[in-house]
C-alpha cells in the first residue's frame, strides 16, 4: 500500500502541490530541506493528516518552525525519519560507551605502568638489603598493590555494564535491521529483503546447479474493493491474504509484499509443481472464506487471487525470473482470475 506522501508525489496534482509547498513554506521563513519538504508537502495536500495538524499547531502557537521543529515531527511521523533517528541513537550510545572503556582501559594503563616503575625501584633499593629501606618499601609495594587491585575492580564492573549495554544496543540495531527489511503493514519482507533474498536464491542456485522457482500474487480487483470498502478495510485484507502466504512460508521459503496488493514467495530448491501445489492451496484457502467488515460486522464477501510461477534451473537472471512470473500472472488475469499459471518451461531458457 502506497504511503500517503507516495500518492501526493505520484498524482496529478504533484507539481502545482509542490510548488504551493515551497511558497508555504517561504511564507513562513522554513529551511527546505528534504525532511521539511516532506512535512510541509502533507500540510499543503493532506491537510487532514496527522502531520498538517502538528504543522498547524505549531504556526498557531506562534513558534517558529525550526529544523528541530520538524525533526521532531518528523520523528514521529515519518517511518524513514525514525528509522535514520534510531541508527544515530545506537551509534551515539555505542561510540559514548566505548568512549568509556577506552577511558577505563587507559586510567588502568596508568596505573599498572606505575606499579611497575614502583617495583623496578623497589627492586633497585631491595639491592642495599637495608631493614629500613625493605620497610619502606614494602609498604609503597603494598599501597601501589592495593590502588591497582582497587583499579581493576572498577575496571571489571564498567566492563560488565558495558557488556550488558552494547548486547542491549546489539539487540536494538537487529531489531532496526528487522524493521528495515520488513513491511509494516504485513509484517512480511518487504520489497527489499525480496530483491536481496532472490538474488542470492539465484546465486545459490547457479553455484550449485540447483533450481529456484518464484510465485508472484496478486489480489484480484483489489483497487474496486478498496473503492467500495474503503482503504481501512483494504488493508486489512492485505494483511489477511499476507498471513495465509506468509503460512506457506514454510522452511527456506522467503514470502515479500511485492507492491501494494502484489506478493511473492520465493522456492529455494523446489521446482514449480512444488510451488504450484502451495500456491493453490493458498487460493482455496482464500477464495472459500467469507471476511467481514470489522467496523459493522457486514460481509464483505470472499476475495481470490492471481498467481504466475516461474522456476529457473541453475539459478539465471533475478530480473528474468520476476519477468517471467509476471508474464504467468498475467495470464492467469487475463483467463479469469482466481487461478494460477505456471510459465512456459520453454521460456526458461530466458531465465538462465
Ligand atoms: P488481526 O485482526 O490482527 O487478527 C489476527 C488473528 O487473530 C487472525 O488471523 C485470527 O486468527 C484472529 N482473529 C482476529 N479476529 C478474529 C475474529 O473475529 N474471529 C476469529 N475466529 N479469529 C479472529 P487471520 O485470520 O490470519 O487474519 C490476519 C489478519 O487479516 C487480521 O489481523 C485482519 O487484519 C485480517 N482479517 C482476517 N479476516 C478478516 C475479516 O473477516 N475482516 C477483516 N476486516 N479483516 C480480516
Amino acid at each position: 500500500m502506497a504511503t500517503e506522501i507516495d500518492i501526493i508525489l505520484r498524482g496529478p496534482k504533484a507539481f502545482e502541490w509542490a510548488r504551493e509547498t515551497i511558497a508555504a513554506m517561504e511564507a513562513n521563513n522554513v529551511w527546505p530541506t528534504a525532511i521539511n519538504f516532506e512535512l510541509w508537502m502533507h500540510y499543503v495536500a493532506a491537510k487532514d493528516s496527522q502531520i498538517a495538524a502538528e504543522i498547524e499547531q505549531v504556526l498557531n502557537s506562534g513558534a517558529r518552525f525550526t529544523e528541530q521543529v520538524g525533526e521532531e515531527i518528523a520523528s514521529n511521523h515519518l517511518p524513514s525519519a525514525k528509522l535514520n533517528g534510531e541508527i544515530m541513537d545506537a551509534g551515539r550510545n555505542l561510540s559514548a560507551e566505548l568512549d568509556t572503556v577506552s577511558r577505563a582501559i587507559e586510567t588502568a594503563r596508568e596505573t599498572s605502568e606505575a606499579y611497575g616503575q614502583q617495583l623496578a625501584s623497589a627492586s633497585i633499593s631491595l639491592e642495599d638489603k637495608d631493614a629500613e629501606n625493605v620497610r619502606s618499601m614494602v609498604e609503597t609495594l603494598s599501597a601501589a598493590t592495593l590502588k591497582v587491585r582497587e583499579e581493576n575492580q572498577v575496571l571489571e564492573s564498567q566492563l560488565a555494564d558495558t557488556t550488558s549495554e552494547l548486547s542491549r544496543l546489539r539487540e536494538n540495531l537487529e531489531q532496526v535491521r528487522r524493521d528495515a527489511m520488513t513491511d509494516a503493514l504485513t509484517m512480511l519482507f518487504n520489497r527489499k529483503a525480496f530483491d536481496q533474498a532472490l538474488d542470492k536464491a539465484c546465486q545459490e542456485a547457479a553455484e550449485q546447479c540447483g533450481i529456484v522457482t518464484l510465485a508472484v500474487i496478486d489480489i484480484d480487483h483489489f483497487k474496486n474493493f478498496n473503492d467500495t470498502w474503503g482503504h481501512q478495510t483494504g488493508d486489512q485484507v492485505i494483511r489477511y491474504v499476507a498471513s495465509v502466504i506468509g503460512r506457506m512460508a514454510a522452511g527456506a521459503r522467503i514470502a515479500a509484499r511485492y507492491g501494494g496488493e502484489e506478493f511473492a514467495l520465493i522456492f529455494p530448491g523446489e521446482d514449480r509443481y512444488a510451488a504450484f501445489s502451495v500456491i493453490e492451496r493458498a487460493r482455496e484457502e482464500i477464495s472459500t472464506r467469507i471476511l467481514r467488515r470489522r467496523s459493522t460486522n457486514e460481509q464483505l464477501g470472499a476475495i481470490t487471487i492471481s498467481s504466475g510461477i516461474a522456476e529457473a534451473m541453475h539459478g539465471g537472471q533475478p530480473a528474468a525470473l520476476i519477468e517471467r512470473a509476471d508474464g504467468a500472472l498475467y495470464v492467469s488475469k487475463r483467463n479469469g482470475r482466481n487461478r494460477t499459471t505456471l510459465a512456459d518451461k520453454n521460456s526458461e531458457s530466458q531465465a538462465a
